[in-house]
């Protein structure tokens, strides 16, 4: 799972790196978060039959002896990267960190089974804070019947660390790869993008956490969209489904690398809460690169053919999730491209938080 900051100007040393090559192959920076899970990946291949899909997708899948397809996800959640203790509290952040992966179940068109905890718990936290973390994943689990099963607990030597791992449970011809999108599919996105980069953006800037301000909720505490991942799969209504962790573009883009298609996104059709289009323009300078790039936002962003559209549309309808048409896939010869108000060519400077 990425995360989430808006793009800010690279600090000196970083760019000193840059110039000089031999030191910065030493560095993570070199290859990025995603070269990195492409290097582990081609290290580790794994052969078994029962595995379907091993390092790839939002979840691994897998058979067990019956008919029903297993999936299982995981998220590290780490303070002063992913979190700030100051600006949430312990229950919101326990409904969080399994949140981000009841997402990951989501867009593999699947249902929560169990979830196990990896606590790396640094000595000035309280045992109340840990009551309360567990409160908040409890919450959050009993709402998608989840159930916890067990983890880990360990001393940190720096700041507090949650590893959430999620096991579910998918029909066998309905689970939802990034792989299956098609030229001249339609891609579609849920809810609404950018909320949480500007969310975060307004925490950092010292707003006080509260749940009626929308950016902040939605940074906070985000709403995974199971009902519509399952109602979608159910339906057999989607070509690929992705949950947006990283931002509309680096997730698009995940679909795209693993379909081998481009796709075009208008800009116009990307949808934007009203608090965005508000505020947005008091906190950053290009009104479009929170929604395209900010990540966070945990709605699904999907594929489906468009005589398939308002089978789509009402299926979204029923499950109460609103849904926009942003674009539609090209072919294998092409790339992703954004697309103006005038035709014209958006050029996007982040795709994405990058981790290192
Ligand atoms: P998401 O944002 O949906 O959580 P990620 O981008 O974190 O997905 O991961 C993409 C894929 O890479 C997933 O299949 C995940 O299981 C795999 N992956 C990520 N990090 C590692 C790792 N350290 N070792 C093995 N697989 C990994
Ligand atoms: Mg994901």
């Amino acid at each position: 799972m990425a995360r989430k900051k808006l793009p800010v100007k690279k600090p000196l040393r970083q760019a000193r790196q840059k110039r000089t090559p031999s030191r910065a192959k030493k560095h993570l920076s070199s290859v990025g978060e995603f070269g990195l899970i492409d290097l582990i990946a081609r290290g580790s291949i794994c052969d078994r039959p029962d595995v379907l899909q091993a390092i790839g997708d939002d979840a691994a899948v897998f058979s067990g002896s019956g008919q029903d397809r297993f999936l299982a996800t995981t998220d590290v959640l780490n303070e002063s990267i992913h979190f700030d203790l100051k600006s949430t509290t312990p229950y919101l952040l326990g409904r969080k960190s399994l949140a981000v992966n009841l997402s990951d179940i989501a867009a593999m068109g699947g249902r929560p089974l169990y979830y196990l905890i990896g606590l790396s718990l640094p000595n000035y936290l309280s045992p109340a804070f840990v009551r309360a973390l567990y409160r908040g994943m409890q919450a959050q689990a009993t709402c998608f019947d989840a159930a916890l099963l067990g983890g880990d607990t360990v001393a940190a030597s720096g700041g507090l660390s949650i590893s959430v791992t999620l096991l579910g449970r998918a029909h066998p011809h309905r689970v939802l790869y990034r792989s299956g999108a098609r030229p001249g599919d339609l891609v579609f996105v849920s809810g609404t993008v950018g909320d949480s980069a500007l969310g975060l953006a307004l925490l950092q800037k010292g707003t006080r956490i509260s749940s009626r301000q929308h950016l902040v909720r939605r940074h906070l505490d985000p709403e995974p969209r199971v009902g519509l991942g399952c109602a979608l799969a159910d339906a057999k209504l989607v070509t690929s489904m992705i949950d947006v962790s990283d931002g509309v573009a680096a997730d698009l883009g995940h679909i795209l690398d693993a379909s081998r298609v481009g796709a075009e996104v208008y800009l116009e059709q990307l949808p934007l809460s009203r608090a965005y289009q508000q505020q947005c323009p008091g906190l950053c300078v290009d009104v479009y690169a929170p929604a395209l790039s900010g990540g966070e936002d945990y709605e699904l962003l999907f594929t489906a053919a468009p005589k398939k559209r308002s089978a789509v549309e009402a299926c979204a309808r029923k499950i109460g999730v609103a849904l926009s048409c942003i674009g539609r896939i090209t072919g294998s010869n092409e790339r992703l491209k954004i697309i103006d108000g005038e035709g014209q060519e958006y050029k996007l400077d982040e795709k994405g938080f990058r981790h290192f």
